[in-house]
């Protein structure tokens, strides 16, 4: 399988290698990389699939595109990624995402990993397949990674790279723009090759920091002569998007199994949505060949998506809205370029991404717009509904749901309120109500405390739904890393690090 730019002429597009286009990450035109074909999986196919457990199914499709890995290398990194030191649902229910009934829909719960949030499952297994590109493409020098973070992806990358081998990470995070738990999740951090450093400043001093440490030519000299790259770990990289696939296949054969769909039926997939990438996935899964209907991208106050998806305008020249849901606050969602470029093709997506970023929009034409909405549906959901939707799901079916999950459950049941026939639905599920607990508990109707944990003991108490073992025992563990720098030092600190 080879892997061209999504904005390369069709014509004389370079080919890069799996290998080469994860470590990489981002095309040298500023394209993301896509498949040049999409391999298929047969019936009889997914009938093996659903005797498999999930790393073998995971091994199994990440084999369909990660040509030059074997798949014993496969199956042992997913092995490792996906086992119960790592998800807690492994224990209980087999599987690093298990689907559970909740009324009449079905519900992927992909947030049982390490920090409670659905970035686990690429990011557990992506860092183990960079480690391997560098040793595929000939690599000699090491990665070093470096993340700036407002809280979530942070933790989710350093719990991914930590004690990878010839990886390090580096994240920077604004001193006072994160939660008491995130803060304190990125402190306690374990591994050698990690390292965590606050910044006196917000998230775009941090960003921008990283930034400018990545166009650095004397960086990237220093630290060539020291025998290592900077690296990024972004949720535009193929290797975050290709492990996103095998939870949507895997949920199908789970349901199979447990007898909840027959062979060959159709399942809508309802996925909360910011970056693109989740949904994007489901789409690959179901252009693989998988049973999916429609496919609702469901989206926050930040609507920039349907508005898109109804008009075919996409405008980024809108309010930024800050929400209960944060993940999903975003303007600009960089993984439907690669949606773009399978329905459009290279030259148009080519010409879009370039009038977006001269004029903060742009427009598809009727025949795209036509395509986009055949497979596609959009709703949103402002802050009330979304509060609403916990307290009501946690009322009717006792389901405790976070902000993100609420977000994808409403726009399920606005789809439901406008269809004329629909399948099955089955609804991503991406964080665990505990990472949000503040907002949770004030959406069930509580008061809500000051601090970060003793809102998580409340909302236990109040519910009854066991919160992770992982963010309970967090309060009482040492902080690590409690260096706090000024943005201009923090070129320092990458250098002293990576030594
Ligand atoms: C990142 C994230 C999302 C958005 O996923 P995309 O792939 O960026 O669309 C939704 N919910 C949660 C909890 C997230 O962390």
């Amino acid at each position: 399988m080879k892997y061209v730019s999504t904005r390369g002429k069709t014509e004389q597009a370079t080919e890069y290698s799996s290998a080469e286009v994860i470590k990489r990450g981002l095309a040298p035109d500023g394209g993301l990389f896509v498949p040049t074909s999409i391999p298929q999986i047969t019936p009889e196919q997914l009938e093996q699939l659903a005797d498999m457990t999930y790393p073998e199914r995971a091994a199994a499709i990440l084999g369909m595109y990660l040509t030059d890995y074997t798949s014993g290398e496969l199956l042992h990194a997913a092995e490792e990624a996906y086992g119960k030191e790592r998800f807690s649902s492994v224990e209980t229910a087999g599987t690093p995402a298990p689907v559970r009934a909740v009324g009449q829909t079905e519900v992927l719960e992909l947030w049982h990993g390490p920090t409670s949030a659905f970035k686990d499952m690429a990011l557990q297994i992506m860092p183990r397949l960079l480690s391997l590109a560098l040793e595929k493409t000939g690599e000699t020098r090491d990665a070093l990674i470096l993340v700036a973070t407002s809280g979530d992806t942070g933790k989710a990358a350093l719990e991914g790279y930590a004690d990878v081998p010839r990886v390090r990470i580096q994240v920077f995070y604004p001193v006072d723009g994160v939660s008491r738990i995130q803060k304190k999740q990125m402190a306690t951090q374990s591994g050698q090759n990690v390292n965590v450093t606050a910044i006196r400043g917000n998230f775009d001093d941090a960003q921008n920091g990283v930034k400018q440490i990545f166009s650095d030519p004397e960086v990237a000299k220093t630290l060539d002569e020291r025998g290592i790259f900077l690296s990024s770990a972004n949720s535009i990289n193929w290797g975050r998007l290709v492990p996103q696939i095998v939870y949507y296949v895997s949920a199908y054969c789970d349901l199979l199994r447990a007898g909840r769909i027959k062979q060959g039926e159709l399942l809508d997939v309802t996925v909360p949505t910011g970056n693109f990438g989740n949904i994007f996935a489901c789409c690959l899964a179901k252009r693989m060949g998988l049973p999916i209907g429609r496919m609702i991208c469901a989206s926050n106050q930040n609507n920039v998506l349907t508005d898109f998806i109804n008009t075919g305008v996409y405008d980024r020249r809108r309010t930024f809205y800050q929400t209960v849901s944060p993940s999903m606050d975003i303007l600009i969602s960089s993984n439907l370029e690669r949606l773009l470029w399978l329905i459009a093709g290279p030259e148009r997506c080519a010409a879009y991404m370039e009038q977006l970023k001269e004029k903060g929009w742009y427009s598809v034409e009727p025949e795209v717009l036509a395509a986009i909405q055949q497979e596609f549906s959009a709703h949103f959901c402002d802050e009330g509904l979304t509060c609403s939707t916990v307290r009501t799901y946690y009322e009717t079916y006792h389901y405790l749901c976070d902000t993100h999950t609420a977000v994808a459950l409403s726009a399920a049941e606005q789809y439901h309120a406008k269809a004329e026939f629909t399948n099955r639905m089955l609804v991503a599920s991406t964080a665990s109500p505990y990472k949000f607990s503040p907002a949770v508990l004030e959406a069930i109707g509580e008061e809500v405390p000051t601090d970060g944990f003793e809102a998580l003991r409340r909302l236990q108490k109040r519910t009854g739904v066991a919160a992770p073992e992982r963010l309970q025992a967090l309060e009482q563990e040492e902080d690590r890393f409690t260096e706090v720098v000024s943005p201009s030092e923090m070129q320092q600190a990458v250098l002293a690090f990576g030594k």
